[in-house]
C-alpha cells in the first residue's frame, strides 16, 4: 500500500523517518531529500526547482510528480511506498489516473509556535540523513556527526526567514490536503510536540 506524511517544516519526519525505514520493508521517498540531491548534482529539474526551494515557495507539482514517477518505478519500490511531504496540493486526480491510491496519511499535528526553534536549531549529517538539534538533540561535539566525525551543516533554508514561507505555503496548499483525506477517512493525526519516542510509538500504532 501506499503511505503519505503530510507535515509542517520541522515537526520531525527527519527524526522519525530512519525509523520507518528499518521497521517496515516499504520504499521511503522524501520528495526534499530527492529536490536537494536533484539541485546539487545540478540536473535540469534541479536547477528549475532551486529558485523556489531558496525562497521556500512550493516546487511546481509537475517537476515533483516526474521525480516521483521515477522513483517509484524502482524494484525496491514495489511492495509499497511511504511518500514523505507529498502531495503538498490536491493531486489526488493525478494518483488515480496512474492506477495508485494513497492508502494511509500521517498527519504530524503541530503548533506553529515551537517550530521556529527546533528549524533554527538544526544541524544534519547530509550523507547520512543524521539529524540532530543544538538543544533537544544535540550531538557529542558541537557541529560534528557522533557515528562519522564529518561536520554537521545548517540547511540554508532553515532561517526564520525562510520558514515564514515554508509554513505559509504549508497553511495554503498543504492543510487543504489533509482536510480532502480527512473526508476519506484515512487521516490518522500524530502530537508531534511529544518527544521523539512517544511521536515514534503512536506511528507504529498507526501503521499497524
Ligand atoms: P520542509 O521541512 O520545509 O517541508 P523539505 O525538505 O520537505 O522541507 O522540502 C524542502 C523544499 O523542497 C520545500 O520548501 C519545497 O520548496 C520543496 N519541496 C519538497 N517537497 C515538495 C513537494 N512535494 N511539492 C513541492 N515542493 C516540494
Ligand atoms: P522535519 O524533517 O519534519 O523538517 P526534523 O526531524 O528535522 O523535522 O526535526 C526538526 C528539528 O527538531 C531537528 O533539529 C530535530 O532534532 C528536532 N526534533 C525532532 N523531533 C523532535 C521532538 N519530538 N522534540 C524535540 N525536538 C525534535
Amino acid at each position: 500500500g501506499i503511505g503519505s506524511f503530510l507535515r509542517p517544516p520541522g515537526s520531525g519526519k527527519g527524526t522519525q523517518s530512519p525509523i520507518i525505514k528499518d521497521e517496515y520493508c516499504l520504499c521511503h521517498l522524501a520528495t526534499g531529500d530527492m529536490l536537494r540531491a536533484a539541485v546539487a548534482a545540478k540536473t535540469p529539474l534541479g536547477v528549475k526547482a532551486k529558485e523556489a526551494m531558496d525562497k521556500g515557495e512550493l516546487v511546481s507539482d509537475d517537476l515533483v510528480v516526474g521525480i516521483i514517477d521515477e522513483a517509484i518505478k524502482k524494484p525496491s519500490c514495489q511492495k509499497g511506498f511511504i511518500l514523505d511531504g507529498f502531495p503538498r496540493t490536491v493531486l489526488d486526480e493525478m494518483l488515480t489516473k496512474q492506477g495508485t491510491k494513497i492508502d494511509k496519511v500521517l498527519n504530524f499535528a503541530i503548533d506553529d509556535a515551537i517550530l521556529e526553534e527546533r528549524i533554527t536549531g538544526r544541524w544534519i549529517h547530509p550523507p547520512s540523513g543524521r539529524t540532530y538539534h543544538t538543544k533537544y538533540a544535540p550531538p557529542k561535539v558541537p557541529g560534528i556527526d557522533d557515528v562519522s566525525g564529518e561536520p554537521l551543516i545548517q540547511r540554508k533554508d532553515d532561517t526564520a526567514e525562510v520558514l515564514k514561507s515554508r509554513l505559509e505555503a504549508f497553511h495554503r496548499q498543504t492543510e487543504p490536503v489533509i482536510d480532502y483525506y480527512n473526508k476519506k477517512g484515512v487521516v490518522s493525526q500524530l502530537h508531534a510536540e511529544k518527544p521523539p519516542k512517544e511521536v515514534t510509538s503512536e506511528i507504529q500504532k498507526s501503521l499497524s
